[in-house]
């Protein structure tokens, strides 16, 4: 019995390995063509963040896209973590950081003046050039550190193994507000907070996703919102879908939410139209 199940389900591992494989060489491959040439198959999306005391956007984040001519629409979650496995990553935040300082200068020249959320991951923050490098070029463009903040994922900094920490605080010092990502996902032990120079947890999506109907997530949404203020920091729901969500978050206290309720993440062109069109929006009594 043992003979004949083996052969069978080793062709079967060995196909599914191929297909994974070539996805992954093909990927790497054009991802890196694409940013050899600043390929329009890639871009930047912003999405709002509302301030639940003031119900006014003054901040928004921005998402990589990325619609490959070869391989058609390949999402960040998918493509992110395949760059820093290849050695990419650096190259993708030098993309990303070129482009969202450009967008966040046209952004303030349409009276836009929002804070942008860029995402890095740890391999940037270790890049000691990298924070020089974003110093030179909001100089250039006459920008100032207020205007861009940076998202790093909280499985990134749960042990500071690397010297991340210090690498941050520099950041900080910079003047640039930083936030832990898919914060609650990530941790083993809370201690590391203590030690971390951050300004803001933003709750993971799969907390909020449901929070106007889930018992459980509504006990952890309110726990992390104590906590964040506890430790003095600022905290932020991403995720909120629903009018029933974003009506809890701001009773309990939250600082600021994001999600598809507001906007989904849009072309800079499309954000700016939204700003204008919501800027007397009460997002509470819609
Ligand atoms: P993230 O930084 O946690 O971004 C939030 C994700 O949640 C985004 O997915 C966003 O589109 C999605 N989202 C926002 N509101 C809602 C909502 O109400 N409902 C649902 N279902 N989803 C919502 P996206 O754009 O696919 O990005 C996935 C992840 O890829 C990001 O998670 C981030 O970790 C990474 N990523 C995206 N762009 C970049 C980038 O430029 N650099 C780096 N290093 N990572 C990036
Ligand atoms: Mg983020
Ligand atoms: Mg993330
Ligand atoms: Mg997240």
């Amino acid at each position: 019995d043992h003979a004949r199940h083996l052969p069978t389900h080793r062709v079967h591992y060995s196909a599914n390995f191929d297909a994974e494989y070539t996805r992954r060489i093909s990927i790497i491959t054009e991802l890196k063509l694409a940013l050899s040439k600043d390929s329009p198959e890639l871009s930047l999306v912003y999405q709002p963040k509302l301030d639940l005391t003031t119900n006014t956007v003054s901040h928004a984040e921005a998402l990589m896209r990325w619609n490959s001519e070869k391989l058609g629409f390949v999402g960040p979650d998918e493509f992110i973590l395949i760059a820093e496995q290849a050695g990419l990553i650096g190259a993708v935040t030098e993309w990303v950081i070129k482009r969202a300082i450009n967008d966040t200068k046209n952004l303030l020249q349409s009276d836009v003046d929002v804070c942008v959320a860029i995402n890095l991951s740890a391999k940037d923050i270790l890049n000691k050039t990298l924070l020089s490098d974003i110093k030179s070029q909001i100089v250039q463009a006459g920008l100032t550190a207020s205007q861009l903040a940076f998202e790093i994922t909280e499985s990134d900094l749960v042990s500071d193994a690397e010297g991340v920490y210090s690498e941050l605080a520099l950041y900080r010092d910079a003047g640039f507000a930083l936030a832990i990502d898919d914060f609650g996902t990530g941790y083993s032990s809370l201690s590391y907070l203590k030690s971390l120079p951050v300004n803001e947890l933003k709750i993971d999506k799969s907390f909020v996703l449901n929070l106007d109907k889930n018992q459980s997530d509504q006990q952890i949404v309110k726990t992390i919102i104590d906590l964040a203020h506890n430790f003095d920091l600022k905290v932020i729901a991403e995720g909120v879908e629903t009018q029933g969500s974003l009506a809890l978050l701001q009773k309990w206290g939250c600082n600021y939410a994001q999600g598809y309720l507001l906007s989904r993440p849009v072309p800079v062109e499309s954000f700016i139209q939204w700003y204008k069109d919501n800027i007397n929006t009460d997002w509470f009594s819609l």
